[in-house]
C-alpha cells in the first residue's frame, strides 16, 4: 500500500505525493516548503501548488525581480512568512503569532523579568 493514499472526500485512489485530487480538487497535502528548495523554497512550493517545474517559477520570480524592484522581494518574503518549513508544520508567522500569545497569557511568574529602574 506504500505509494498510494486515498482522497479524503471522494475515496479515490491516488498517489502518495499527488498534492490536489484531480476528480474533486480536494487539497491533500497543505502548502508547505519542505522539498526542493534553493533558497527558502517559497518558488518551489508554489511551483508544487500550480503543478508546473520550479525552475519556470524561478525564473518567473527573477524577472518579476528586475523589473519589480524591491515588491517581488516583499512578496518572497511574505510567501515564506505564511508557508510552513516542513508538510504539517507550523508557518513563521503563525509560530510568531502563537509565542506573542503565550508571552501575553502567560502567568506573572513565567513573565520574562526585566531589571526595574526608578
Ligand atoms: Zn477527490
Amino acid at each position: 500500500m506504500a505509494g498510494t493514499k486515498r482522497c479524503t472526500a471522494c475515496s479515490k485512489e491516488l498517489g502518495a505525493r499527488v498534492v490536489r485530487c484531480p476528480e474533486c480538487h480536494e487539497r491533500l497535502i497543505p502548502m508547505h516548503r519542505g522539498e526542493g528548495r534553493t533558497l527558502l523554497g517559497a518558488c518551489a512550493a508554489l511551483a508544487r501548488e500550480l503543478n508546473v517545474d520550479p525552475s519556470l517559477v524561478r525564473v518567473a520570480f527573477m524577472v518579476t525581480l528586475a523589473v519589480s524592484g524591491g515588491t517581488a522581494l516583499l512578496v518572497y518574503l511574505l510567501l515564506c512568512g505564511f508557508t510552513p518549513a516542513v508538510e504539517g508544520g507550523t508557518a513563521p508567522l503563525q509560530r510568531l503569532v502563537n509565542w506573542l500569545a503565550r508571552v501575553g497569557n502567560a502567568p506573572a511568574d513565567e513573565m520574562p523579568r526585566y531589571e526595574r529602574r526608578v
